[in-house]
């Protein structure tokens, strides 16, 4: 009881949850460059790097079960207790769990790649981490540290290398989770928050692979509102996109995109990837308002091109200038950088130019270059797991 006292004590959102207004800076600034260097080893000494009953070249991306995962749990006062990596298995939840009841959780996704020469490389883990606190502090939920963050993700990887595809086949995808594991009845954030890492050797995210997707403009479902949280990775935004997005696949659409719910006339993104319109030497994107998720492929790509020379700019995309534009493409983790071959509204169907002088490919190409080591990370993007 006086357990009980303590803790309902520490629901309501204190100095542990930070300030929303410094978390935005920190995310917006990409710093964290001390993450790095505060990283402790992994205790977890590694498997071998042998296994014999996968095949690397038809990996999809369905769920392949790894041997180990990451867990940790808050104390009352949302400290997070040192992880540790156990096998792989079932996790146990009392009914009353505030994940269950009221869909208090997060997820995260980043990835592990190998290099020519077998070293393993995560692709701005950091981000993940920030973007996992940012999403806490809207849901009212504790959250690891950065460092605690990208140390888990790091030995998730190590302790299944043996799972990470060889080079060019694929890599190895990391799901982080945070959810309410504490019980209650009544609204309220959770007692206590378990922060857990799976992972999944992955291949393609769409069975078109690296050709090009066909989208449909949804019309009558919404993914995010105004004030909504669709700009965090809340596990309460995916099961409402299932109907329109099953409808679509039924209708032998790739995705569905998603317009604003107000004037339900400009582009917001497809279900879980970021939208893009290139017109001339002009890339266009939504802003991250809060309606679209800040995807970190979507901000690298956006580095990217103006490295490469074009213009970028976050701002509303009417639909008209969607379906007028040279070339369309969707970003994400999952799915890399993907160009749209068709996108059908109203009725109508668009095309779009293929082929390989689109400005996705010399995107893409830069993205993949950088994290196989074929470009020199110059932004300190790529952080080595060892
Ligand atoms: C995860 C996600 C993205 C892409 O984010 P990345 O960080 O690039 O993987 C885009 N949109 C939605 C809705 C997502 O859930």
């Amino acid at each position: 009881m006086l357990q009980k006292s303590r803790c309902l004590r520490n629901l309501i959102p204190s100095s542990s949850f930070g300030s929303l207004r410094k978390i935005s800076a920190f995310y917006a600034s990409g710093a964290a460059s001390s993450v790095q260097e505060a990283l402790e080893p992994s205790p977890y000494s590694g498997s071998d790097d042998e296994n014999g009953d996968i095949d690397w070249d038809n990996l999809g991306f369905g769920i392949k079960q790894t041997d180990y995962m990451y867990v940790t749990k808050s104390t009352c006062d949302g400290v997070f207790e040192q992880g540790q990596i156990s096998r792989f298995g079932n996790i146990e939840l009392n009914p009353s769990a505030g994940v269950l009841n009221y869909g208090q959780g997060l997820f995260e996704g980043t990835k592990a790649f190998r290099r020519e020469d077998g070293r393993l490389f995560l692709f701005r883990p950091d981000q993940n981490a920030i973007r996992m606190q940012f999403g806490a502090d809207r849901m009212c939920m504790h959250s690891p540290s950065v460092d605690q963050f990208v140390d888990a993700v790091k030995q998730t990887a190590l302790a299944n290398r043996r799972w990470i595809p060889p080079p060019g086949k694929g890599s190895l995808y990391i799901r982080p989770l945070l959810i309410g594991s504490g019980p209650i009845l009544g609204l309220a954030p959770a007692p206590e928050y378990t922060f857990l890492v799976f992972a999944s050797p992955v291949g393609n995210y769409f069975k078109e692979g690296l050709s090009s997707l066909n989208l449909y403009i949804e019309e009558e479902f919404h993914r995010a509102t105004r004030g909504g949280a669709g700009g965090v990775k809340s596990i309460s935004n995916y099961s409402p996109v299932l109907k329109a997005l099953t409808r679509a696949k039924s209708r032998g659409f790739s995705d569905v995109i998603f317009l604003d719910s107000v004037y339900k006339k400009n582009l917001e993104e497809a279900t879980s990837c970021n939208v893009f319109v290139v017109k001339g030497n002009l890339i266009s994107t939504p802003p991250t308002n809060g309606n679209i998720l800040p995807g970190v492929t979507r901000k690298t790509v956006i580095d990217i091109a103006r490295d490469h020379g074009y213009q970028v700019e976050e701002r509303t995309v009417p639909v008209e200038e969607l379906l007028d534009g040279d070339e369309v493409f969707c970003t994400g983790t999952a799915v890399g950088v993907l160009p749209v071959g068709s996108i059908s509204y109203k009725g109508k169907r668009v095309e779009y130019k293929a082929g390989s002088q689109l400005v996705s490919r010399d995107l893409y190409s830069t993205l993949i270059g950088l994290q196989s080591g074929a470009i020199e990370d110059k932004k300190g993007w790529l952080l080595e797991v060892e």
